[in-house]
């Protein structure tokens, strides 16, 4: 058994706290275990309490409209929550709920070691990474304890404010350049940048569909960021014929 599976096995049988006393299924995190973004949100609704899936109802049909707006597919990514099982009537859940369940979505982010995860909303931003307003800080890529985490609204916000759809998407696009980016190869010659003179890496940005040394690259310094068309060295050309 997979140790997702295994921590599946012990989410839905734990009585860690109070929230399950009134659950009829706890909500374990699902996906794809290989996932490179882990999307989290609150805590199970009405609809997840039932089936025992996260993000199925409301707030997963504006999620799945978003994913699929960003060109994410939903089976390469995985859905957690902060807390896996429903708090009555939707309320918050509480710090006590949130310490009780946190193991939990420590665990999962361990096991499938994701390239970044998106918190969504401010319950997921304020569990796992101490902020308070994500209409302040929303779409941007985080660094905390050497993981990468973005943060944004929460995808049911945009039920009962309208005007969000559009900083949500905006948000997901970002996500979704930030994962291609992750999966460019990325080609690098060493040279001296003649505009702050350093020696040092240069990174290709643009290379000619027709590989040859005589036509110009784009290359980036990474130093300064200073980008110039330069005819390319040997080395990297004759990698890649
Ligand atoms: N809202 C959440 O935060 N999580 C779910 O799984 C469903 C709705
Ligand atoms: Fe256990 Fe978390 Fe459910 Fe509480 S919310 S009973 S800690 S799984």
């Amino acid at each position: 058994m997979h140790q997702l599976e295994k921590i599946a096995k012990k989410v839905q049988g734990c009585k860690n706290c109070k929230l399950c006393e009134t659950r009829t299924n706890a909500v374990p995190g699902k996906g794809n275990f290989d996932a490179d973004v882990i999307f989290v949100g609150e805590a199970p609704g009405r609809n997840e309490d039932q089936c025992g899936e996260p993000f199925v109802g409301a707030a997963g049909k504006k999620l799945d409209a978003i994913l699929e707006y960003a060109g994410i597919n939903r089976n390469d990514v995985y859905i957690t929550n902060i807390v896996k099982c429903r708090p009555p009537n939707n309320r918050v859940p509480t710090k006590e709920e949130e310490v009780s369940c946190i193991d939990y979505i420590k665990k999962e982010i361990e096991i499938i070691n994701p390239k970044i995860i998106c918190v969504m909303g401010n319950t997921a931003y304020g569990t796992l990474l101490g902020g308070k307003e994500i209409t302040k800080n929303h779409g941007q890529v985080i660094e905390k304890e050497g993981k990468k985490f973005f943060a944004t609204f929460h995808p049911a916000a945009t039920i009962y404010n309208k005007k969000l759809v559009d900083e949500l998407q905006k948000d997901f696009k970002k996500l979704a350049r930030f994962l291609e980016d992750e999966d460019r190869i990325k080609q690098f010659e060493d040279r001296r940048c003649d505009f702050c003179m350093a020696k040092t890496k240069h990174e290709v940005l643009v290379m000619p569909k027709i590989v040859t040394r005589k036509r110009r690259w784009l290359f980036k310094c990474t130093e300064c960021n200073h980008e110039r068309w330069l005819q390319p060295y040997r080395t990297v050309a004759e990698s890649l014929y």
